[in-house]
């Protein structure tokens, strides 16, 4: 009988504080279980990417004064947008900025993590789904030599300017990177650095999930487990995670169980994408806002406030629905769209 390993409780839904802000949807990689080489993906228009001036005219203006204080920069690949060091400097200056993080593939990070650092970034998740050059080449695509080294050579530029903790996320594709499980747990083992295993969604390419399958979050921590043991952490971050640890080591281990163990009820995210649509969950456009089109069209301000109160109280709701039907559908489009 495998070991069950304690979760999170379920919890009363928390304040819906923490925007995600998708920068660019487009990418330097075309991860197999994000973006599939030959999809046929539908950008949004250059033009219609919210300017960094509206960006920062709907945080103060809108998200702030309605409750949101939490903001995640991400895509896409978010340092494929020009000037993001002085956007995040300029979030990170307004006075209600509480935590401003960014999630990226790291391969422009070796010359970006030192300004960025600098701007007022607090904290940055970066992709690591593998640590063998070949593989990783095989999930992240492209021609040409692997770009694995460039990936290592940013986080530890990351790791070396000050993000602390610095949190590295794994999507685990069983016969694609499932041997490198231990690998990647042992990460955590001498550094302060918490890995992040995250189940694989049929969001983006369901054809691979139909054929691969994927792993749940129980099965993943049972393989590390029966290696070094694995207690429950004290270390509780803000999302969804569950935080457990290696005895003894300095790092954590997290596991986001979207797929096996839905916890919708406790989310407390929305999205805004880079073409401006904000919606109230990853999966569901339910009372969506097109906040370029009003903006651009000159729709108040106090309007937007109202439409975006509305939306986020009208979450906890949407919330409880998502957990009643589950997410194990297939989606049509990718979290690198509407901003992962
Ligand atoms: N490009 C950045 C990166 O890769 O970190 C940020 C955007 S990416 C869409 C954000 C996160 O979504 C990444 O950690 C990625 O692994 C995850 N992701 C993308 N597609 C996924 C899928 N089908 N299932 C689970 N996670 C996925
Ligand atoms: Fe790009 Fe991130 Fe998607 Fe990979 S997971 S294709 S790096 S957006």
């Amino acid at each position: 009988m495998p070991q069950k390993f304690e979760r999170k409780p379920l919890l009363a839904p928390k304040p819906i504080d923490y925007l995600r802000i998708s920068l660019v949807d487009r990418c330097n990689f075309q991860c197999v279980y994000c973006m599939p080489e030959g999809a046929d993906l539908q950008y949004a228009l250059k033009e219609h990417w919210l300017t960094h001036d509206e960006i920062l005219r709907l945080l103060r203006e809108v998200f702030i004064p309605v409750g949101f204080t939490r903001f995640r920069l991400t895509g896409g690949e978010p340092l494929l947008r020009p000037g993001v060091v002085e956007l995040v400097a300029a979030i990170a200056a307004l006075p209600q900025t509480q935590d401003l993080a960014m999630t990226t593939n790291g391969f422009l990070l070796t010359e970006l993590a030192e300004p960025l650092y600098k701007a007022g970034l607090n904290r940055i998740n970066i992709s690591l789904d593998s640590l063998d050059e070949e593989t990783f080449k095989a999930i992240v695509g492209g021609r040409g030599k692997s770009r694995w080294q460039d990936v290592w050579a940013g986080i530890q530029a990351a790791y070396k300017v000050g993000f602390s903790p610095l949190k590295l996320n794994v999507v685990v594709i069983p016969g694609v990177n499932d041997h490198e499980i231990l690998d990647l747990a042992a990460l955590s083992i001498d550094r302060d650095w918490h890995i992040r295993f995250i189940e694989f969604m049929p969001i983006g390419n369901d054809a691979l999930f139909k054929h691969k399958g994927w792993i749940d979050s129980e099965t993943i921590r049972g393989q590390i487990a029966e290696r070094w043991g694995l207690e429950t952490s004290n270390v509780t971050g803000n999302g969804p995670a569950d935080v457990f640890q290696i005895p003894g080591a300095k790092g954590t281990l997290g596991f986001i169980s979207q797929m096996s163990e839905c916890f919708c009820d406790r989310c407390n995210r929305m999205r805004l994408s880079a073409d401006g649509l904000l919606r109230p969950c990853l999966l569901n456009e339910t009372g969506q806002i097109d906040l370029r089109t009003d903006l651009r069209a000159g729709v108040p301000l106090s309007e937007l406030r109202e439409r975006v109160a509305a939306l986020r109280q009208a979450k906890p709701d949407i919330n409880f629905k998502m957990r009643e039907s589950g997410v194990t559908g297939a989606y049509s489009r990718t979290m690198s769209q509407i901003g992962g």
